[in-house]
């Protein structure tokens, strides 16, 4: 299953799923990220807290993390999209850093990976 000696190409039969499997993904981030910047309807659960200083602060809290959860969302979509186009590059799989190829079961994972094991923790 691992080839870590082979050549440095992700097997291409895995490719086609791969990116059906990344453009799923992207999908479904996209229609997240736009029902978290409506509003998030779990944040008119306590009704009775109206026009407490309680509330208000839940309703800030509410912003904020809609905020903070739209821009992880983002991050997640970029990511999703690089990995895309370089399924479609044909160098997915292959890590950025040292050019060695990501270890499959890493992959299987963290589908959206772009660097290996070793770099990513080099990185820290
Ligand atoms: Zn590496």
């Amino acid at each position: 299953m691992n080839n870590k000696k082979g050549n440095v190409s992700f097997p291409a039969r895995l490719l086609k799923p791969i990116g059906r499997f990344l453009e799923e993904e992207i999908r479904k981030l996209t229609r997240t990220k736009k029902s978290v910047e409506s509003g998030d309807p779990f944040l008119d659960i306590d009704r009775d807290k109206q026009n407490s200083v309680e509330a208000e602060v839940d309703e800030q809290v509410g912003r904020l993390h809609s905020e903070v959860k739209s821009k992880f969302i983002n991050r997640q979509i970029v990511q999703m999209k690089r990995a895309l186009s370089r399924v479609r590059k044909g160098n997915y799989g292959i890590c950025e850093v040292c050019g060695k190829m990501i270890d499959t079961d890493r992959l299987a994972i963290k589908p959206d990976a772009t660097v290996c094991v070793k770099c990513e923790k080099a990185k820290e």
